[in-house]
Formats: C-alpha cells, structure tokens, sequence
C-alpha cells in the first residue's frame, strides 16, 4: 500500500527572501549554455574568469601556507590577518579599531547575514538604498526584519537622497546602510554626504552599516571615503574583502570592522562574536592571503587609471549604451557595474524579469533586470564591464537590436 507523503516546503523563515541576481533568468542562461548555445554573461561582478585574476603574490602566499591550514582558526581569524586590517583601518583614518574589533569571514556575504541576524528582531526596520546590492534586503528579511528604502537620485550622480532617509524613518528604524562605492549604480559618496547621512544616524540613534568591498576599484582620481572615518560617536561596522579588489571572489575572504561607540554596544558584539564562533572559523587558507593581499603591491590601481583595461572597458561600455536611442547611463566612478536607464516612452517594459528573459533568449546576453536590485521601476538593468571589449562591443549591440525591434 503507498502513501502520498506531503511535498517538502521551504521554511516560513525565507517567503519574501530573494536574491535575484542568480535567479530565474540565471537558470535559462544556464539550461541554454547545457543546450550547447554560447551566450555573453554580463551578469555577476566576478573578476578572475574575465582574466583579471588575483595577484600571483596572494596565491604563492595561501600556496605556502597551505601546510599549516589544516586546522581551525580563532572564530574571529588569524591574528596576522586581523591585523593587517587594523593597519589599514589606520590609513583610512578609522579611529580606535583593535584587532579584537575584526571579524574574518567566508566572504562579505556571510558577515552580512550574521550582522543582520545578530542585530534585528521581529519587524525592525533597517534602511537600505535603492537600488541596493540585494543581498542586503535579503539578509535583514532572513532576520526577520523590515526592509525599508531610500531612493538615490539618478540624476544627481545617483547620490542617496537625504530628505528620502529622513522621510522614511520610523521608532522601528535599527540601522542605515550604505554602499560605498555603490553597486550596481556606480556612484563614490562625497565628504559632505557621507557626513549628511551620519548626521540622520546620530540624530535617530542608528547603527551605520557600511559596505565598502569596491574601495580600491575607483576611476578617474576618485577617493574613497571610510564612512566610519567620520564616526567616532556612532556604531559603525564596515566590511570590506579581497573578491574585488584583489580578485579572489572565489577566496571567500572578508571582514567586518567594529568601531565608533562600541561601549554601548557590548551586547550586540556578543551576539556576532557567538554567531562568528557557530560557524567556527572562515575559510584558514584565505585567511593567510589577507596579509600580503593589503601589504602588497596594489595592483588595481594598474586597471583602474587612465589606459587600464577596467578603465578602458568602462569608458567603451559607457559610451555604447549611451548611443543606442532612449538608452541613457551615468558614467560609474566606481566599482564593476553600469546601470542604465529605459525610456519608458520608447520602451514600455512591464515587466523587466521578462525582459531579460527575452533578451537572452533573442540575442543570448545575459543582464540583470534593475527590480533585482530593488530598484521601484522597471526602466533600469545592470551590466558588468568585466567581459573583454569585444565581448562589451557585441553585447550592447545585440542589447541596441533587441531594443531597436521592440521600440514603440
Ligand atoms: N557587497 C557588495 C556591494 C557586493 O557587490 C558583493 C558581491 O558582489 C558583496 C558584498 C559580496 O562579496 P563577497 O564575495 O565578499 O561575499
């Protein structure tokens, strides 16, 4: 006799969790590539399969090390490493951070789940930017928390709008977060807004959560900022990691740094010292390339200046999207990504998933649909500028044929 047992379902915990960038559109590129088709992915910000690989001096280091990796870390990382980190928190002018206030972790990803999930009960309410790095979202709702966003303003260099923060907080409101400089949009916050947005933190009580993991990837003589530079009297926790700057996304190695008012937060820092000690320990042989990694020479400058492929690469991207017809993007000076704008009169999108659905089915090049960023509107996607500049060149012109047959 057979029994139908019940199908199993995924937890409570996750309805209204997504992370789209490797969602359904993903899943079709992935089924079309099985079929044999070769499709041009401008989809995920991972450098080293583009050739723009790690710097041979990390790999020799986690080589070498290698030997003396076999066994767990201290929860919070090796000390050399964590310390590295302290000295850099020193160049960025991150005042009074000792190496008891790092966390290393299998990447920015997993800090950013236990930072949330350490943090948030039910229905508190975190600030997010919109569009965000999606993970973000779906870390504070996997908390059980509310994620509410503040819009950056596409046509003020997509600078986060102050009057929007302020407009949207609430008694509920734990935590600002901001990402600088920013994916997908590209944009490095000035002085002056970083301090406008401090100044909301320290006024509604807020813990500034900063995700810093492009601050090495800036072009055309940007400086980046440390947000928690200019927070000595707030709860600042920011990370940072070597999958873009030093191209070892597949090294899942990241950290989080604790600094400001830290006295008032011993409570918290006791929930993310059990949460970095359930997991045991990052990854140990990543953990050794932090050292050289930040020490060493820093060779993404050599991309990033004038006549450096990322440079090059993100002037021809730049320039192509700008020429197809109700195609407009700001200029990124910043980070992997552009993010450009639909004219909705021309191009009267309902549904951008859709969109990049048929996009890649018609010319097979791979987007994302700006919704997966959180973005309210359906006018926007994201492309990398990883690809080689020819793959760029026949990409955004199969994206300028696609659009061109369904212009109104
Ligand atoms: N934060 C931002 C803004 C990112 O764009 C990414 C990856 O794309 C991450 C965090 C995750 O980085 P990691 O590879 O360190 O987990």
């Amino acid at each position: 006799m057979s029994t139908v047992k019940p199908a199993i379902q995924k937890s409570e915990k996750l309805k209204g969790v997504c992370y789209d960038i490797r969602g359904p559109v993903l899943r079709e590129a992935n089924r079309m590539e099985e079929d044999g088709q070769r499709i041009i992915k401008l989809n995920i910000g991972n450098p080293a399969p583009f050739g723009f690989e790690a710097p041979d001096e990390i790999l020799h280091d986690v080589i070498r090390n290698l030997p003396d990796s076999s066994g767990y870390s201290h929860s919070k990382g090796l000390f050399p490493a964590r310390k590295a980190i302290m000295q850099y928190c020193q160049e960025k002018g991150i005042a009074n951070v000792t190496v008891d206030d790092i966390i290393l972790g299998n990447g920015v990803s997993e800090l950013i789940v236990m930072a949330m999930q350490a943090l948030l009960n039910d229905d508190d309410e975190v600030l997010l930017p919109a569009p965000d790095y999606p993970l973000w979202t779906a870390a504070v709702r996997l908390a059980g928390g509310m994620p509410v966003h503040y819009l950056c303003d596409e046509d003020n260099d997509w600078q986060p709008s102050i009057e929007d923060i302020r407009m949207r907080i609430t008694p509920r409101t734990r935590a600002l977060v901001i990402i600088n400089p920013n994916n997908p949009t590209g944009a490095n916050y000035s002085r002056e807004l970083l301090l406008e947005m401090l100044q909301v933190a320290r006024e509604h009580d807020l813990i500034v959560f900063a995700d810093e993991i492009y601050d090495k990837i800036l072009y055309d003589g940007e400086e980046h900022i440390a947000m928690a530079s200019l927070a000595e009297d707030v709860l600042c926790v920011s990370f940072g990691g070597l999958s873009k700057n030093y191209r070892a996304a597949g090294f899942r190695s990241g950290w989080m740094i604790i600094s400001g008012a830290k006295k008032r937060a011993t409570g918290y820092i006791e929930g993310l010292e059990m949460l970095a000690s359930m997991r045991l320990c990052a990854n140990v042989p990543s953990q050794h390339a932090i050292q050289t990694a930040l020490g060493g020479y820093q060779s993404i400058d050599d991309l990033v200046k004038p006549g450096g492929r990322l440079y090059r690469q993100r002037d021809l991207a730049w320039k192509l999207l700008n020429e197809i017809p109700g195609v407009s993007c700001v200029k990124p000076k910043s980070a992997l990504y552009l993010f450009p704008r639909l004219d909705p009169e021309m191009y009267p999108i309902e549904d951008d998933e859709q969109f990049a659905l048929d996009l890649l089915r018609k010319e097979k090049v791979l987007i994302v649909q700006g919704s997966a960023f959180n973005w309210p509107g359906t006018d926007h996607f994201r492309i990398v500028l990883l690809p080689s500049a020819d793959d760029l060149v026949e990409a955004i012109s199969r994206i300028g044929r696609y659009l061109a047959s369904i212009r109104r």
